[in-house]
């Protein structure tokens, strides 16, 4: 069974996908990680992320894999691991540049299917997992909060890392994001035909977690 957990940032996605992924005995599939994993490539090379030729022929040259032996699985790009450097403020904004390159979307949609075909018990995250990439999944969901409750949770995990926050910048920059994701032509951000949406504005994470987990259950006849 795929299930495809969609939604903008700062909604818990991840920690959430981990987690159900974890519950169900599932693959956990990050794809946002890929589009990072291009932008670190794009800043590295110090690209113009207002050019989308360039980004798109530096994405031709990333191979993106993911070590599926570890938990989450480690993001490899071009043989080197990069997990850790993927969530830096300047590869986060590079990577919804890269995101609104049709031509990357395409390659990326493409590996993303291939995956799903290799590892069908997959929790997937994104923006486009249900509406795009896996629009006959089993099951969608797409979770949102508010902006400032969004905000707030981004700055407790950069506080919890130890990192100086600003609230007003941080949130400036999810909504920045925001409607990047929500306007761009390919792929995007918008609740998937299908998809249950998740107001986690008062839920906290379990209580998500869990919801999606007896769905999946329910699903499969062992609720
Ligand atoms: O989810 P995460 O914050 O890691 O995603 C990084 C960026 O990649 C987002 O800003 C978004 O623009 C883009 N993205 C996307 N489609 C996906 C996953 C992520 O456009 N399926």
């Amino acid at each position: 069974m795929i299930i495809t957990i969609d939604g903008p940032a700062g909604t818990g996605k991840s920690s959430v996908s981990k987690a159900v992924a974890e519950r169900l005995a599932y693959d956990f599939l990050d794809t946002g990680a890929m589009y990072r994993a291009i932008a670190l490539e794009a800043v590295r090379r110090k690209a113009d992320l207002s050019d989308p030729r360039e980004l798109a022929f530096i994405a031709k040259h990333c191979r993106i894999e993911f070590d599926w032996t570890q938990t989450p699985p480690e993001v490899l790009l071009n043989d080197e691991p990069v997990s850790h450097l993927l969530r830096d403020a300047q590869v986060t904004s590079a990577a919804s540049h890269v995101a609104v390159v049709p031509a990357i979307r395409e390659q990326l949609v493409a590996q993303q299917q291939r995956i799903g075909l290799a590892r069908p018990n997959l929790v997937t995250e994104g923006r486009d997992q249900g509406s795009v990439v896996f629009p006959h999944a089993q099951l969608k969901f797409y979770l949102d909060a508010t902006p400032q409750e969004r905000a707030r949770r981004r700055a407790a995990q950069l506080r919890a890392r130890g990192q100086f926050v600003d609230h007003q910048e941080i949130l400036t920059q999810i909504m920045t994001r925001d409607h990047r994701d929500s306007t761009r032509s390919t792929g995007p951000l918008a609740i998937p035909k299908g998809a249950q949406a998740v107001d986690t504005t008062l839920l906290t994470e379990q209580q998500v977690v869990d919801l999606i987990v007896n769905k999946a259950n329910a699903l499969q006849g062992h609720g």
